[in-house]
């Protein structure tokens, strides 16, 4: 730290400590930037807690640089703390940024962020030593979470450790008006990552233009890419996948280019250009030119944006400005990550494989968000996201919470944070579960943190928590029931501790009494929850086989409604007599025909009654499709029964055996759905003015997969709020099980400050 000798009468010095996410963004050629307008002399540097600064100066600039420290961030900076104390003055000269110190404490850390504006334009500029590039980043943007070994976020403890600097780079890097002062991904074609493909990106865009399959690899994995618009192409990646009909994400040129496909909000199109750049939920428009294979069934299609350069170069000069951008792995894996496994992984899905040298230090699948309410809703948290830090209400002990079996995110947390990291998938595949003890790993040690409990789920059989118990096999263990975690989780994100009637509608769930609940209503403050009201228990006949097919739902509910298994109903037609009494046996012996309250699935059973959906490939599947089917507009509710009791249940079976009638008469599809949905939102309403009524709370909480589906979710918000009640819904966390590990922490945080 350069000193002179020099009076220190004229001067007053602090040193300033700046927490959040500070680092990775800018922030201290910022400060920098900051100290030199304001005539300050001093240093900054990243620390094990943040951004430590020590500064002086005249007292009112000192003053100017505590307001324009949060005022005047970086863009990508999140400031949460910035704390000041006098130190005594040391004359220095300069301002200057000093070498990072290590050492214990715990930082956010940073996340991946699409390539900027400026970087993409030296990429397409003939004259820019980086024309072409693959690998342009600035401060402003580029790879950070999946390149990051350990903290804090110096080059050396990332994957670009193996890449000496040209003297050109290192000039930058160490210019303090350059905008890769301090980038510590700083790369260009004399010293940074190549791309591996024969002939190049021309080459590979010329072979996906002929309908070619390419994996190519990306920020937080491979992907698998075709031209979006060639439906032999698309149907042939359905056929290599076994992957029939869960949607595919599209990648777009530009904004303009989704708006070839889709409906864009002002909103949507600032999701879309957002740094995470995630796939954003979108109205496909009726005229999109689409191939049929992309999202069949559906009316949403996700799209995004280019998220690295490698992507953004790919589309100039194509003749396709739409790919279909999906994840790069066999169906239910883990997105493949490394060279060696991609090769055996695509060997016989992609017909060529665009590689390069940068190694992927972490797995990040794409985010998933919609925009409801003119906010971005988070569907999967995931690159660009995770592991951002997503404040409690409460300070937890040092966590882990081991999260749902499917849609897996697990969470670390201590304090007032918890990590919710990347969405990982369904923890039944092997490799799924080995990418999540890597994931664990990998995020404990960026975050020193080491458990001393362990959070899970009650499922006698469930994955997750033996994954996370054989990580921290010392910890305290807290079991949590999942809806309880599903409420908890939306109690937390919203900042409400309760009481409050706090729905969970999703498919599956174990039950505290054995069965599988997922139509729940509690009374429930993030500590606990008390189950006041629930979907009536109809029999799964055959468990999981039941989920796979809607069909078997549809007889389960039709029996319990008394309804005779009339074959004039597509989805009892669609069984052979030796089937049906199989079925019918199971019913009456309810042997492997487990009770379920399940809200989710009687979605399926109404799709498949419906004749909308009787197969079900994907999770979710049936329900979306049959959201996707429901005709517009107001729609009147089926009828349906409220039992009072402890707890009170609402009976399915009046809404189930008028949709049969209805069907018999010929009504259609797209009129029954929209009626069904309008039950499920009759039902919230009514469900929670029954517990208003004995309770006197008037705070309505909504989580759940079920409440994925926008259009009941903001039927349920309009009537509630209509009928006088506060509701509270997902914000920050997704609705669905990748919120379960946020709520969980939740819970176990909010234990710990009652004392349990
Ligand atoms: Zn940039
Ligand atoms: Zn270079
Ligand atoms: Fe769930």
């Amino acid at each position: 730290m350069a000193r002179v000798a020099r009076g220190a009468d004229a001067l007053s010095a602090r040193r300033f400590a700046v927490e959040g996410l500070v680092q990775g963004v800018g922030f201290r050629p910022f400060v920098q930037g900051l100290a030199r307008r304001l005539d300050l002399r001093g240093w900054v540097r990243n620390t094990a807690f943040g951004v430590e600064i020590v500064a002086e100066g005249p007292a009112a600039a000192l003053d100017a640089l505590t307001v324009a420290l949060r005022a005047e961030a970086p863009p990508l900076a999140q400031v949460r703390a910035v704390t000041a104390g006098p130190v005594e003055p040391a004359g220095f000269r300069g301002f200057t940024i000093e070498p990072s110190v290590a050492g214990a404490g715990r930082l956010p850390v940073p996340v991946d962020v699409a390539t900027c504006a400026d970087c993409l334009r030296e990429a397409r500029d003939p004259g820019d030593r980086r024309f072409g590039y693959a690998f342009v980043n600035c401060t402003n943007c580029g790879p950070r979470y999946t390149i990051l070994h350990g903290l804090p976020y110096d080059r050396e403890r990332t994957a670009m450790r193996g890449f000496a600097l040209c003297a050109a780079c290192a000039r930058e890097y160490a210019d303090p008006a350059d905008r890769r002062f301090h980038a510590e991904p700083i790369a260009c074609p004399a010293c940074g990552p190549q791309v591996r493909f024969p002939g190049g990106l021309a080459e590979a865009r010329r072979q996906l233009a002929r309908g070619r399959i390419v994996a190519l690899k990306g920020v937080g994995g491979f992907q698998l890419a075709c031209d979006a618009r060639n439906e032999a192409a698309v149907a042939r990646l359905r056929a290599r996948k076994r992957r029939p009909a869960k949607p595919f994400a599209v990648m777009t040129a530009g904004v303009a280019a989704a708006e070839r496909i889709a409906h864009v909000s002002a909103a949507e199109a600032a999701a879309l250009l957002g740094p995470a750049a995630p796939i954003v939920l979108l109205a496909r428009r009726a005229d999109a030119d689409l191939a049929p294979s992309v999202a069949p069934g559906l009316r949403e299609t996700g799209v995004m944006l280019p998220a690295s350069a490698l992507h953004a170069l790919l589309f100039d000069g194509a003749p396709f400005d739409a790919l279909v951008m999906t994840s790069g792995n066999r169906t239910n894996e883990p997105i493949a990550i490394d060279d060696a496994h991609a090769a055996a992984a695509f060997g016989d899905i992609a017909d060529a494989v665009l590689t390069h040298d940068r190694p992927i230090a972490a797995r990040a699948d794409d985010a998933v968000v919609r925009v409801y309410a003119g906010a971005e809703l988070p569907l999967r948290r995931a690159r660009g996201a995770a592991p951002l830090p997503l404040r409690l209400p409460f300070p937890a002990p040092p966590l882990l919470a081991a999260g749902a079996d499917l849609k897996n995110a697990f969470a670390f947390a201590v304090g007032r944070d918890a990590y919710l990291g990347p969405h990982l998938g369904d923890l039944a595949n092997a490799d799924v579960a080995s990418a999540y003890a890597a994931s664990l790993a990998h995020l404990a040690e960026l975050l020193q943190i080491e458990p001393e409990v362990v959070v899970h789920d009650l499922y006698p059989q469930a994955f997750a928590p033996g994954l996370a118990r054989a990580f921290a096999p010392r910890a305290r263990t807290l079991g949590v029931q999942h809806h309880h975690a599903h409420v908890a989780a939306v109690l937390a994100d919203r900042g409400v501790e309760g009481p409050a009637i706090a729905f969970a509608f999703d498919g599956t769930g174990y039950g505290t009494d054995g069965a599988i609940w997922g139509g729940e209503c509690f009374v429930a403050t993030v500590a606990r929850a008390e189950r006041v009201l629930h979907l009536a228990y109809v029999a799964l006949p055959g468990g999981d086989a039941a989920i796979r097919r809607p069909a078997r739902l549809a007889l389960a509910h039709l029996a319990h409604a008394g309804v005779a298994w009339n074959d004039r109903l597509p989805a009892v037609a669609s069984f052979d007599a030796l089937e049906l009494n199989a079925v019918a046996r199971q019913l009456a012996s309810g042997l492997n025909a487990p009770p379920s309250s399940s809200m989710g699935r009687w979605f399926d059973a109404i799709a498949a009654l419906a004749g909308i959906c009787s197969e079900a490939t994907y999770d979710g599947q049936a329900a979306m499709e049959l959201q996707s089917a429901a005709a517009c507009g107001a729609a009147e509710p089926y009828p349906f029964a409220l039992l009072p009791g402890a707890p009170a249940i609402v009976d399915p079976g009046p809404a189930t055996a008028a949709i049969a009638r209805d069907l018999l008469a010929g009504a259609k599809s797209d009129v029954v759905a929209a009626r069904f949905q309008a039950t499920v939102v009759a039902i919230v309403v009514a469900g929670a003015g029954h517990v208003r009524a004995a309770r006197g709370l008037d705070r309505v909480a909504l989580s759940g997969g079920v409440f994925q589906n926008a259009d009941v979710l903001a039927s349920c918000e309009a009537q509630l709020t209509a009928a006088g009640f506060a509701v509270f819904s997902h914000r920050r966390v997704p609705t669905n099980d990748g919120g379960i590990a946020f709520g969980q922490a939740a819970v176990a945080a909010a234990r710990a400050v009652e004392g349990v």
